[in-house]
């Protein structure tokens, strides 16, 4: 077994999840008292929203390239950066280290890629559905994404920030992203990527008539594929 490299606290709250999940699944296919062989380092989430918000993709860059460097260090075979928005600066950490990353959005595309998915609906941060870091793997799949309209992104983007970071789950917020992601369905979604790693505390399956694509879970189930892969 490979051992994965998490880079996490971005925010702790999902990091759980990728914790939990990775050594569900390892225990599932191996059974007994198996589980994974992990590296992790969580960094404090604060400074870098700060940088985030500033637009100092640099300084969150410094940042992350260190805490990366210190995982390869810790003999970790290869990197999952625990949250969707901060893969905009995987170019600069990947001149820092020599293991792989394994991108969240192209573990993400495979999946669409194998339900035959055409028109998807992506949801996160504004920086992950305004900016092109994102958008632009997905389509180089062939796919055609579709992000909500500008008030609704504000939604999304402050709910993320300000609640579900911070391991708030509200209602109401939870109806709000219903209905946005309803629009998007009007308006041809066959599928809706849950596009930051916080988004599946609040919106399940069951929630929509689309088939969601949780990527936290898609990413920590594509982490133990590759730590267990021969
Ligand atoms: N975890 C979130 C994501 O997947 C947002 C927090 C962050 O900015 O990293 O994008």
């Amino acid at each position: 077994m490979k051992t994965i490299g998490l880079l996490g606290g971005m925010s702790w709250e999902s990091t759980l999840e990728y914790y939990k999940i990775i050594n569900e699944t390892v225990n599932k296919k191996l059974g007994k008292l198996h589980s994974a062989k992990i590296v992790m380092i969580s960094v404090d989430f604060e400074p870098i929203e700060v940088l985030q918000h500033k637009g100092d993709w640099d300084g969150t860059a410094y940042i992350l390239s260190k805490s990366s460097k210190d995982i390869e260090a810790a003999n970790a075979d290869f990197l999952v950066i625990c949250t969707n928005t901060m893969h905009k600066v995987v170019p600069k950490i990947e001149k820092h280290i020599s293991i792989p990353i394994l991108h969240i959005a192209d573990a993400t595309a495979q999946k669409l890629k194998d339900d035959n998915i055409k028109k998807v609906a992506l949801l996160g941060t504004s920086f992950t559905m305004e900016q092109d870091f994102y958008k632009q793997r997905l389509t180089s799949y062939g796919l055609e994404v579709m992000i909500p309209e500008t008030k609704d992104r504000k939604t999304i983007h402050s709910i993320i920030y300000d609640e579900l970071c911070m391991g708030i789950i509200n209602k109401e917020s939870k109806i709000k992203y219903i209905d946005i992601i309803n629009k998007l369905i009007k308006n041809g979604a066959q599928g809706v990527i849950l596009g930051c790693t916080e988004i599946g505390m609040l919106i399940k399956q069951e929630d929509v008539d689309i088939k969601v694509y949780d990527t936290t879970l898609i990413h920590a189930q594509k982490a133990v594929e590759k730590a267990l892969e021969c």
